[in-house]
């Protein structure tokens, strides 16, 4: 049986992505290649809203690696302010400890966000040169309101990073606009291509900053090293610094065509409405969902509460119906994540609800059997 895969990444990858890796002969120099990385710097531009003004970097790796890289713009006994509502935000403590800068952490009661107010108060207490913001928090589903915040701090810090793993290419990104100095993500989620890829795009003030101090980061994930090759390569000439996963970025230029095709204020209507219909039918068949404030439910991720059934068995079994989730792997939570990203249609909502109602009912969840579907067609014959 084919299987609908409903995970938070990889997510479904287009056939038209995956053949665009299949070729045997492709060298770092080759046209071919360049002329694929050359057009994915300009579309990571595209899916992050910025402008020439903004460098994009698309290096081997992953979100984590593309975290890591921003210690390219921090020097010894630099305070930095880490705002979590979740298992990735606390990824960034987890990194910052490694090096020999300072860290404060702000956190919000498990499902909820960090409030701007609270950002704000913060980073008036402390000279902070660096705030780092989770726009999707995968772990639990929670949106965080990045504009309103980069509104209140933006001339209180020096630099602003959003971690945009699992928003960019499924959320609104005005990463100029709003004035980000680092918007990071990888290949696997909302983008719908492979894993493989960590993407960033950094402001002319982060390009300053990473010019002109000598950072604390190491050799590989230096983006110091790979920014003559970023260049370079836009321009249309190859560069070397380390070997580039040439299949991959072909795959990603692929992406990032389709993206460009679907366009993207279409492409992040379309998930806010899939998004919708599974809280929908969520929410009708009386479950509860792991973000606690609506107006932070994400276009990607929704957390399912489960009061009585064990999530691992739920996920077992809705395997064996054709459908993959993902486990919770927040500890406050009793869940499992229903991923909606990449290349996720409406149906694929009805899908998700039809086989989490009847895996339920099944297993004994008490549940409003028959009400999910229902309210799910319901949603998505108004949906626009
Ligand atoms: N940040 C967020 C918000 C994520 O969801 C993830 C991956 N789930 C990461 C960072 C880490 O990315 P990766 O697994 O590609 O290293």
């Amino acid at each position: 049986m084919d299987k609908l895969l409903l995970h938070v990444g990889p997510t479904t990858i287009k056939e038209d992505i995956l053949i665009a890796g299949l070729e045997n002969n492709v060298g770092f120099t080759s046209k071919e290649f360049v002329d694929a990385f050359s057009y994915s710097l300009k579309g990571l531009r595209y899916v992050m809203g910025v402008s020439k003004n903004y460098q994009p970097f698309i290096t081997p790796g992953g979100g984590t690696s593309a975290m890591e890289s921003v210690t390219s713009l921090l020097k010894n006994g630099d305070k930095v302010l880490v705002v979590s509502n979740g298992v990735f935000g606390d990824r960034w403590e987890q990194i910052f400890k490694r090096y020999p800068v300072k860290v404060k952490v702000l956190r919000p009661s498990p499902g909820s966000y960090v409030t701007p107010e609270e950002v704000e108060e913060e980073v008036q207490k402390d000279n902070y040169k660096m705030v780092t913001l989770t726009h999707v928090e995968t772990s639990t589903g929670v949106r965080e309101p990045i504009k309103d915040i980069a509104r209140r701090i933006r001339d209180k810090v020096e630099l602003i990073v959003v971690d945009g793993v699992s928003s960019v290419g499924a959320e609104e990104v005005k990463a100029e606009e709003w004035g980000i100095d680092v918007y990071l993500t990888a290949s696997q989620k909302a983008l719908g291509a492979p894993a493989g890829l960590s993407l960033l795009v950094l402001s002319p003030k982060a390009l300053e900053v990473l010019n002109s101090e000598e950072s604390i980061a190491g050799y590989y994930l230096n983006l110091r090293n790979w920014l003559p090759v970023m260049r370079s390569t836009e321009e249309g000439k190859a560069m070397y610094f380390s070997t580039p996963p040439v299949h991959v970025i072909m795959q990603l230029a692929e992406a990032f065509r389709l993206i460009e095709k679907e366009g993207i204020e279409n492409r992040i209507k379309r998930h806010s409405i899939v998004a919708s219909a599974i809280r929908t039918g969520i929410e009708a068949l009386g479950l509860e969902i792991v973000a606690k404030r609506p107006e932070s439910y994400s276009n990607t991720v929704t957390g399912v509460v489960l009061k009585v059934v064990e999530p691992s068995k739920v996920l077992s079994e809705t395997i064996n119906e054709g459908v993959e989730f993902a486990p919770g792997v927040h500890p406050a939570f009793k869940y499992f994540r229903i991923g909606h990203m990449g290349w996720v249609t409406p149906n694929d909502a009805i899908v998700a609800i039809s086989v989490i109602e009847r895996t339920l009912k099944r297993l004994g969840e008490p549940i409003r059997f028959g009400e999910g579907v229902k309210a799910v067609q319901e949603y998505l014959s108004s949906a626009r």
